[in-house]
């Protein structure tokens, strides 16, 4: 496959050795394998296939839209598929007929599943707000949402699977204010008389960290990326291994004179002599403008700064008198093991986290998977995929 311009490659194995890693930690409480925005800019079909593959049961989409993607690609029954963002104007026919776990929060959105119903009941996970103030109902409205839900359960046309609510991490007085808050509501539910089967609370971070917030599920997307949310903790401290590499080939080189002024606003100056090397990959492709001054790049395990702004399509790099040429690789992320920088690092050096870096990958930055592709039902997709 001819490398491009840029590219994020998408290491298949990294991801299944991060999921089993995790699983493993987890055991004997489920993983809920967490793929919202295009599995975190990695490519939803070929991560959930990965995870299938890995015989994971439960997975996160986010959308309906996005569950049937990947029922549309074979993803069966057996593995259950959680969306919790609907669009108002949502028909839920399609998600229902296709057994598509739906999180609900308020009355208003159950009535219209409700209604949605006709051959098989809607299988249905209340939302609890514990504090964060997104989705979940509030104290107020639960009471009135549990029996709806538990009047529809009993004439057979949703089948309630699961209470969660999703945590702030702010502080783990205030999450243990949360989960306690989350478990007077499963109560209130039980006493009015509706089971709940299935509890999940905690998210990659509180799913390491609180073992006690475990339920029956966790939730857990950043971990299996590679992109773990401790402080201070690296993905190798912990064993995981980073899933996405940005790379770009160097499109000129261009040797000029002491005190040339570098790429707008000439935020930069040459200090002698020098080569400088044109990186195709910009803040369209999810390189922030911000990351001058802050960023290394490999280039033939060296690293350099970003010479100069960061423009929508490209930046500059000073490579001195290196023996840089066209058709290079220049590493912005990846698995830090040559020496290149890490997509945590990226975060914590521009003051966000990993995910909003992956996730705002551009889609002019070719996605390339790779590993675990002989195998499998993923195998046969990328296969197709690529023919
Ligand atoms: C994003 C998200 C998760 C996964 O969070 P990570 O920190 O990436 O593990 C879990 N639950 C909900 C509701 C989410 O929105």
């Amino acid at each position: 496959m001819s490398a491009g311009l840029r590219r994020a490659v998408i290491d298949l194995d990294a991801y299944r050795a991060n999921l089993d890693l995790v699983r493993s930690w987890m055991d004997p409480v489920e993983v809920m394998a967490i793929m919202k925005a295009d599995a975190y800019g990695h490519g939803l079909e070929p991560i959930a296939l990965t995870a299938v593959d890995a015989g994971i049961r439960w997975i996160g989409v986010l959308t309906v839209p996005a569950a049937l993607r990947l029922r549309a690609i074979g993803v069966g029954e057996d593995v259950h598929l959680f969306t919790w963002q609907h669009d108002p104007g949502l028909d839920f026919r399609d998600a229902i007929d296709s057994a598509v776990d739906l999180g609900v929060s308020n009355t208003a959105e159950l009535r219209r599943i409700v209604e949605a119903v006709d051959q098989r009941p809607a299988r249905v996970h209340l939302g609890v707000d514990s504090g964060l103030h997104r989705d979940g109902a509030t104290a107020e409205d639960w009471t009135a949402l549990v029996e709806l839900a538990r009047d529809a359960q009993r004439d057979g046309r949703i089948e309630v699977v699961a209470a969660y609510t999703h945590l702030a991490e702010s502080s783990d007085a205030d999450d243990s204010e949360a989960v306690a808050h989350f478990d007077a509501m499963v109560e209130r539910a039980e006493d009015l008389g509706l089971d709940i089967r299935w509890e999940h609370v905690a998210a990659s971070l509180a799913g390491l960290e609180r073992k006690e917030f475990r339920k029956d599920m966790v939730r857990m997307g950043a971990n299996l990326f590679g992109i773990p949310g401790a402080d201070g903790v690296s993905a190798a401290d912990l064993g995981l291994t980073p899933v996405m590499t940005v790379s770009a080939a160097v499109a000129k080189t261009k040797r000029v004179p002491v005190g040339t002024g570098v790429s707008y606003d000439y935020t930069y100056r040459t200090d002698t002599e020098t080569t400088l090397a044109l990186v195709p990959i910009g803040y369209a492709d999810g390189v922030p403008r911000a990351a001058q001054g802050r960023i290394e790049v490999a280039i033939n395990d060296r690293r350099y700064p970003i010479a100069g702004r960061v423009a929508m399509d490209q930046f500059l790099v000073d490579v001195g008198d290196d023996d840089v040429r066209v058709g290079d690789t220049v590493t912005l992320f990846g698995t830090g093991e040559d020496g290149e920088s890490t997509v945590l690092e990226w975060g914590r050096a521009l003051d966000t986290i990993g995910e909003e870096i992956v996730c705002r990958i551009g889609s002019r930055v070719q996605r390339v998977h790779e590993g675990h592709s002989g195998e499998g039902r993923v195998g046969e997709y990328l296969r197709g995929e690529r023919s």
